[in-house]
């Protein structure tokens, strides 16, 4: 019988050790950050440049990993005389930028979708190298499009772009905060790497069934200044006699032509894909990142301040369950497993629901992630995960 993988719990537990002073729960889980890192890193040698592929939050939100937790990776890390370096992507960004809430107050969303601005909320969440102790870098870019297309032979993709910068490194940790997402059921892992890891170019075909495209029937370049083509800065949009033709290989889904050709439907708007195929999709893309070798990998999970939305949103509401602790390992699928097996198995914290009201929490038993948001199914990673021979949903749990 084929050996389980071994995932690494550390319980949001006190340490009997520690003076009273300081038994208070974020010292204890800085110091359990630190047992796990010890344990997990077993890989890095002196000299080892070593990626730590974090996720600094969406602007406004207020649930993203806390930078003190990070930081005791990297003390970690250098303990071992590695050098780290805090790497991250591009958000997919949105094409809506701002909401105004009213007259005189007006909110900006959709901040990561370019160095410039992810760093300004980086720096606002404590994602620095002062607090932290390392850089951090973006390895797509300024513009997030930087890519080493990678062939798979994944469910639904053949090719994938990953963010080049990725394989600068001897090492990677792929350090993920637990906690719901709206399409992906949970974030984890899995999530860290077939979305944080690709360019916006695979960020896109995770979220919508395919690139832009153009409406010859429609397009019409004697009725325009070509906006299409002057809006478009990589140069995927060419004309092809009087319409405009896109090269859907070098699109990576910015909207700007959308936005601005003047003739109603001559630029097709892509649609958005169904749960399970942007599940599929981005489990290949997962697939892909690997290819940087699964061997150098290890993975730490945070389950610390719940919530059944994602670090990628603004407002991500309340904790939905209670802190779970530190889980680590060298399997993705396993240490994600173990997150939602036990998310599931979790007394529920009461909630906010629609209307502002608390809500009964739910039981235990429950998987809380698909009570709140049903049209989302967290098995649907796993299936995607095991059918692309990408980890393990069988593991053991060992305490730590
Ligand atoms: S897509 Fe729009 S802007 Fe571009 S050539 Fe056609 S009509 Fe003009
Ligand atoms: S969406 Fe349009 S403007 Fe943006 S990259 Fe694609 S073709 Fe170019």
């Amino acid at each position: 019988m084929a050996r389980k993988t071994i995932v690494y719990w550390a319980p949001p537990t006190e340490i009997a050790a520690l003076p009273n002073t300081a038994q208070n729960m974020v010292t204890n889980n800085l110091v359990k950050t630190r047992f796990i890192a010890d344990k997990i890193l077993d890989n890095i040698k002196k000299g080892d440049k070593v990626g730590l592929k974090v996720h600094v939050g969406e602007a406004h939100n207020t649930h993203y990993l806390r930078p003190d937790y990070v930081r005791e990776v990297v003390k970690a890390i250098k303990f071992k005389r590695g050098i780290p370096t805090l790497i991250e992507t591009q958000g997919r960004g949105s094409n809506v930028e701002k909401i105004e809430i009213n007259n005189d107050y007006t909110i900006c969303v959709g901040h990561r979708k370019s160095a410039a601005a992810h760093m300004e909320i980086a720096q606002l969440h404590g994602y620095s190298e002062s607090v932290i102790g390392a850089p951090l870098r973006f390895i797509d870019g300024e513009e997030g499009i930087d890519r080493k297309i990678v062939k798979i032979d994944g469910i639904d993709l053949k090719e994938v772009s990953v963010a080049t910068g990725l394989f600068d490194y001897d090492k990677l940790v792929v350090i993920s905060h637990f906690k719901g997402h709206p399409f992906a059921g949970f974030g984890g892992a899995l999530k860290q790497l077939g979305l944080g890891c690709v360019t916006k170019h695979n960020k896109h075909l995770a979220h919508f069934g395919s690139m832009f495209s153009v409406n010859s029937d429609i397009c019409n370049s004697s009725k325009c200044n070509q906006e299409c083509i002057k809006a478009c800065s990589v140069g995927a949009i060419n004309m092809n006699g009087k319409s405009a033709v896109i090269n859907e290989s070098i699109c990576y889904g910015c909207f700007r032509c959308l936005q601005k050709c003047p003739i109603e439907k001559a630029i097709i708007r892509p649609t958005w894909n169904n749960i399970k195929k942007f599940v599929e999709r981005f489990v290949d893309n997962a697939k892909a990142a690997l290819s940087f070798g699964p061997e150098k990998i290890r993975y730490i999970n945070f389950a610390f301040d719940i919530p059944a939305k994602c670090d990628c949103v603004s407002n991500a509401s309340v904790p939905v369950i209670p802190d779970l602790g530190i889980f680590s390992s060298i399997d993705p699928v396993s240490v994600d497993k173990a997150c939602v097996d036990m998310e599931t198995d979790a007394p529920g914290l009461p909630f906010l629901n629609n209307n502002g009201e608390w809500s009964k929490p739910l039981g235990r038993g429950v998987e809380k992630f698909k009570a709140l948001m049903p049209i989302v199914d967290t098995s649907l990673q796993f299936e995607a995960a095991v059918k692309n021979k990408i980890g393990s949903i069988e593991y053991e749990l060992i305490k730590i």
